[in-house]
């Protein structure tokens, strides 16, 4: 797919027709390619590897659908779990096996997870856990970093302000000034700050809540030793320790960061792979933690469609895969043979390739950031530059700078060292 530039009318006719009913055409707005150059586009079907969009062409998808999609596209066990589940029925709002299923698997797999609950989406579960936590605790307070993203409840749409230790900030027009006021935001990577708030309030913090791999914000992996900082003082001060693996959890290996790193937190919550590319999200953890919750205690949470049977199948179809088969490790040479071709282009280029396991960043600079205070912005353009020319050389990249990338189990070394030498000669001809 070289030469001129290919044919994109399809997709750009459908995002006019979108336009006019939906606003920006998309119904999350990174998808709208806001960030890049070109308009968004519509994708007709995925196999394996690849995405085609609606004029024909084939990419090699590195978004997966922004990290579900760990096996790629149309995994037959998976496939043929979301047919069987769908036709005894699609929902009941009763109790279902498919359930008991999914569970068995998140406990047996994670640590310190005894009781888990199932939800629709991300967003919901660290909406929940975050409101277990200050219901266990009795505390109001959360602590979160900047650069971290949990979702979009209120509370969470939060950044930090210009001053150290701030209080909330929110991020969002339509939400109130009291919802965040209970949210503390800090820089990642940085002890002693945790370790003043702590030293000051103390008794007040319900939760620390962080992405423990953080890749919402570029890939902004953290000393071992901050997050260990963060597990003592929760354990000193009465609160817990929340880990948001919406990301990581079962992308990392099945134990997730918490394994990774060997900190166990006391709430972990999931979403994206632990639904196998259905809207699932999950949290759980401690047995007396967990059973605060209703029906059995007074936190109260709930969801029309959660447990959902079709969902559920196809988590757990999707977990049974990557715990019986070797994916994990499998994914990690595949991450080898994109560092080895990509790390040596990407420091010449004056950039550098961040990688963990599967998930891999561009950072449009020299050194790796880990904290998002640090990621210069500058970079988003010439990542921009980078996308549209990916595009057209057959790779689907995440439509902007401060997204990471995702390898899947549906790509061969050949394709992998296909997207290596692709992104390599691009970053050495694009101008920093
Ligand atoms: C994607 C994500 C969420 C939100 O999940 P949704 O399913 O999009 O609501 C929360 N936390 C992290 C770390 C995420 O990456």
């Amino acid at each position: 797919m070289s030469g001129a530039a290919p044919s994109r009318t399809g997709s750009s006719a459908l995002y006019r027709r979108a336009c006019s009913l939906m606003p920006g055409g998309v119904n999350s707005p990174v998808r709208a390619f806001g960030a890049v150059p070109g308009d968004p586009l519509f994708i007709d079907r995925g196999e394996g590897a690849h995405l085609w969009d609606v004029d024909g062409h084939r990419y090699l998808d590195c978004c997966g659908s922004w990290g579900p999609l760990i096996l790629g596209h149309g995994h037959p066990r998976v496939l043929e779990a979301v047919e069987r589940a769908a036709r005894r029925g699609l929902t009941f709002g009763a109790p279902c096996a498919g359930e008991i299923a999914l569970a068995e698997l998140v406990v047996a797999a994670y640590p310190g997870l005894e009781l888990v609950r199932f939800v629709s989406s991300g967003t919901e579960a660290v909406m929940s856990a975050v409101r277990l936590a200050r219901g266990f605790t009795g505390r109001d307070l959360v602590l979160k970093f900047s650069g971290c993203y949990h979702g979009h409840s209120d509370g969470l749409l939060v950044s930090g302000g210009s001053g150290l230790a701030t209080f909330g900030v929110s991020s969002s027009a339509g939400v109130p000034r009291g919802t965040v006021a209970d949210t503390v935001v800090l820089p990642l990577d940085d002890e002693a700050l945790v370790q003043t708030l702590f030293a000051e309030r103390g008794r007040d913090i319900a939760a620390i809540l962080i992405e423990p791999v953080p890749a919402n914000s570029g890939l902004l992996v953290q000393r071992p030793e901050f997050l260990r900082t963060l597990r003592d003082l929760a354990s000193r001060h009465g609160a817990l320790l929340i880990f948001d693996e919406v990301i990581s959890g079962f992308r990392l290996g099945m134990d997730g960061a918490a394994g990774l790193y060997g900190i166990t937190p006391d709430l972990a919550t999931f979403g994206k792979i632990i639904g196998g590319g259905m809207p699932v999200g999950a949290f759980g953890g401690r047995r007396e933690v967990m059973q605060r919750l209703a029906p059995l205690g007074d936190v109260y949470q709930a969801g029309t469609l959660s447990g959902n049977p079709v969902a559920m199948a196809a988590g757990a179809a999707a977990l049974t895969v990557l715990r019986d088969e070797g994916v994990h490790a499998r994914l990690e040479g595949l991450g080898q043979i994109l560092s080895r071709t990509l790390q040596p282009a990407a420091a010449a280029a004056g950039c550098a390739l961040v990688r963990q396991g599967s998930v891999f960043w561009l950072a449009m600079q020299p050194d790796p950031p880990r904290r998002v205070e640090s990621v210069r912005r500058e970079g988003m353009a010439r990542y921009g530059a980078l996308h549209a020319a990916a595009l057209g050389r057959g790779v689907y990249l995440a439509p902007s700078g401060w997204e990471v990338g995702f390898l899947n189990a549906a790509m061969q070394p050949a394709d992998v060292t296909l997207l290596a030498e692709t992104l390599a000669g691009l970053i050495a001809a694009s101008p920093a």
